[in-house]
Formats: structure tokens, C-alpha cells, sequence
């Protein structure tokens, strides 16, 4: 079995996986690791969102959509399937309207605002009582997140020189090699660490001092007997323009949030904002609620599910949803930054900490990286 590599990656999350394509693209041998027989971790358990509109203007608005153009490269090479659905955030009060309007005449962004018969036209499962218009943009994509990572694994395996090892913790990185816990070793030239999380079992020191937070999100599926249209856009209201930092140009968004904290405080205290994503077996992928470090339990709490489907109700018509799945995800975020990345002796690559949008800029990223380090 060959055990030298020109690239090994540790964690088969869209992190990781993003490397060993954009190293496997540049003709390299990759071995790629992980724990898990599947990867589990937050790549898995998110949206599926590929989100550019809530990337600021600017690098990271660019970098979503290079990130996009790659999605939609897969999806022609047959590795994944990712859809163009877009995404419409919807306005029920007049602060929200302000905010979309602003946004919109800012100019930085692909889209437009429309009035609520073009969004019904669009998104006909809407609540349309007091629905005033939406924000419509084109740039969003969905995947279905627990088909994309396994299907992109299968396609590398078979099309280029990754050898995936499922299964497999790696305990010790050092002088090129790379150990697990069952003792078997490899030696690779750039070991590429993408442990998303996981903080304490490769370069604790480094990652617990790196300004890194870890997030859990509860999240909920839903089962719906009625058809949905084909492509439907992705779903976002109100509470959505808090969180994302393409808004916090706004400056009518100040408005918005003190009326949230005056009236629905408790949104805040678990993070909540809600969207929602259709994929095409009829199942809607909901959340979600944001609790950080001291406050994250292993126990879900079911008053943040029922908080979050209060608010989904005042977006979607949800009278034939049923609950089908509950679960929460756990991501590392950076304080500032849209990735931690710091490169350590002997060629190792730490490459964590996406945060709330690894799905939409691990690809933009990793290219970037690896760009960087060609031209070294
Ligand atoms: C609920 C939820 C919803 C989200 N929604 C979206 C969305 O819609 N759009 C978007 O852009 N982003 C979204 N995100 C963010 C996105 O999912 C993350 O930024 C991204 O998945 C992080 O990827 P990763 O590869 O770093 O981590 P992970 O997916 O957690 O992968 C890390 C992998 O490393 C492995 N690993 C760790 N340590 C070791 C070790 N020592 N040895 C071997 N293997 C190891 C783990 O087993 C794991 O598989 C969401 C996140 C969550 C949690």
C-alpha cells in the first residue's frame, strides 16, 4: 500500500475535502483522513445553504463566489448535485422593507427587491397575509449536505490520486508523518490539519489560543405532502438581517434590531433566526439558534425549537409539515476571520474555524491557499 503522499488532509468535512480537490487538481497524490467511517461533523448537518448574499461586500463576497462557480463545476463533473435556486428574504414590517431597500440601492449585491405577488410567484408556500415584498437573489445554490460530502468523497477517490482512509483518528502530526490511533503511519510532505471543532486533539496550544469560538445550532427537518415547486428558492425573514455581516452597512438595520430586543428578546438570548431550504425529496431542512462556548449542553433545549418554528410559521404556510427530525451542529467560528489558517514547521497547514459559512466559502478558500502556496 503506498504510504507517502505529496498531500495528507485531516477531516473529511467540506474543509478538507476542499483541499484534497484543489491539491488533487494540481496533479498531487492526497491521502485523506478521518475519524469517522462518514464524516459527521457540521458539513453534514447545515442548510446546504451556498450563501453569497450574506457575505459582505468586498474579498469574501468574491470568494463566495468563486466558491459558487466551483459548486457548479462539481455539479457538471457529476460529483455533487447543486442546484441554482436563489433565495428570497422576506419583509412583514416596515423596518424589514427599509432594510432591503437599502441593501438593494447599495448596488453590491446581484439582486432586487419585488413586490409580494413576484415572491408568491416564486415562492407560492409563503405566508401572504401582511407579506410586503422580498429581496430576490440568483446567486444561491442548494445542496443536499449528507449527499454532497459522501458523493464528493466517491467522485475524488475515483477520478484523481485521493486515497480516502475513513475511520481513522489521527493522534500525532510531526517531521512529515502522520500517526493514528491504531498505530499506522504515513508520511505526506504537506499535512493539511481540517478538524473543524475539534480543538483539543491536534495542536490544542495552537487552536485554543487562535481566538476560535465554538457555536451549536439546533436544528429541525420537516416532511411536507404538499409539492413544492422545482428550484424553490431558499428562505430567509426579517430576524436573518441581524446575522448576516452583508447587512451591517445598513444603517436602518439599528432599527430592526432594537425592535427585535424590545419585542421577541428572547430570540436573542438563543440566536435565533430562521430559514429554511427545499430539497427536491420534499423534505425542507429548518433552523436555527446560535449558543457559544460555556452555554453549549449536550441536551437540546425544545424551547429553542419551538421559538424557532413560532417564527418559521409567520414565514411559511407549515398547515401539512410535519416534524420529521431534530439535531444540532456544533462549528468553529472565527472572531474576525472567515477562516483560522496558520502554517506550523515541517509543512503542516492548520486550516479551521468557518464558521456559519463553510458550505459557502471552504472552495473559494482553499483555492486561494493553494494559489498562495504555489507561488511560494
Ligand atoms: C447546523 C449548521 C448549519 C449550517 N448551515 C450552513 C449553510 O447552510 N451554509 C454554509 O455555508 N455553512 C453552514 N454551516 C457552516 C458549515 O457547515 C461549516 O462551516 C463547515 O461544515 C465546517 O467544515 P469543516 O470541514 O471545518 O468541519 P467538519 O464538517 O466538522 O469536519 C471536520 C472533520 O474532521 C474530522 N476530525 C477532527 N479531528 C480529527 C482527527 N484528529 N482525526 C481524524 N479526523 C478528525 C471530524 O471527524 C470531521 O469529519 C452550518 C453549520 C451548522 C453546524
Amino acid at each position: 500500500m503506498m504510504d507517502n503522499f505529496d498531500v495528507a488532509v485531516v477531516g473529511g468535512g467540506i474543509v478538507g475535502l476542499a483541499h484534497a480537490w484543489s491539491a488533487a487538481k494540481r496533479g498531487l497524490s492526497v491521502l485523506l483522513l478521518d475519524r469517522d467511517p462518514q464524516a459527521c461533523g457540521a458539513s453534514v448537518r447545515n442548510f446546504g445553504m451556498v450563501w453569497p448574499i450574506g457575505q459582505p461586500s468586498g474579498d469574501l463576497y468574491t470568494t463566495a463566489m468563486q466558491s459558487r462557480s466551483l459548486w457548479l463545476e462539481l455539479s457538471e463533473a457529476g460529483a455533487v448535485e447543486a442546484e441554482s435556486c436563489g433565495s428570497l428574504h422576506l419583509a412583514y414590517r416596515d423596518d424589514e422593507l427599509a432594510v432591503l431597500r437599502e441593501f438593494c440601492a447599495g448596488g453590491t449585491h446581484a439582486c432586487e427587491l419585488i413586490d409580494s405577488q413576484s415572491v408568491l410567484a416564486k415562492a407560492p408556500f409563503v405566508q401572504c397575509e401582511s407579506l410586503l415584498g422580498g429581496l430576490w437573489s440568483s446567486t444561491e445554490i442548494r445542496v443536499n449536505p449528507r449527499q454532497a460530502i459522501p458523493s464528493l468523497l466517491d467522485w475524488l477517490r475515483n477520478n484523481f490520486r485521493v486515497i480516502p482512509m475513513m475511520g481513522r483518528t489521527v493522534v500525532d502530526v510531526s517531521d512529515h508523518f502522520i500517526e493514528s490511533s491504531d498505530g499506522s503511519r504515513w508520511r505526506a510532505d504537506k499535512i493539511i490539519i481540517c478538524s473543524g471543532s475539534d480543538l483539543r486533539t491536534l495542536y490544542p496550544e495552537v487552536l485554543q489560543k487562535a481566538g476560535l469560538r465554538l457555536c451549536k445550532l439546533q436544528m429541525l427537518e420537516a416532511t411536507t405532502n404538499t409539492s413544492l415547486p422545482p428550484a424553490a428558492p431558499h428562505i430567509a425573514g426579517g430576524l436573518t438581517l441581524r446575522h448576516y455581516k452583508s447587512f451591517e452597512s445598513c444603517r436602518s438595520l439599528d432599527a430592526l434590531k432594537q425592535r427585535i430586543e424590545r419585542e421577541t428578546p428572547e430570540l436573542n438570548a438563543y440566536g435565533i433566526h430562521v430559514m429554511a431550504s427545499m430539497l427536491p425529496n420534499g423534505r425542507v431542512i429548518l433552523g436555527d439558534s446560535h449558543e457559544y462556548n460555556e452555554a453549549i449542553s449536550p441536551f437540546d433545549k425544545s424551547v429553542i425549537d419551538d421559538l424557532i418554528l413560532r417564527e418559521l410559521q409567520l414565514l411559511l404556510d407549515m398547515r401539512m409539515w410535519s416534524i420529521t427530525q431534530r439535531w444540532h451542529g456544533i462549528y468553529a467560528k472565527h472572531e474576525a476571520l472567515p477562516v483560522f489558517h496558520v502554517s506550523l514547521d515541517d509543512g503542516i497547514e492548520v486550516f479551521t474555524g468557518t464558521g456559519g459559512a463553510g458550505m459557502t466559502m471552504a472552495f473559494g478558500l482553499a483555492e486561494q491557499a493553494w494559489k498562495k502556496w504555489e507561488s511560494a
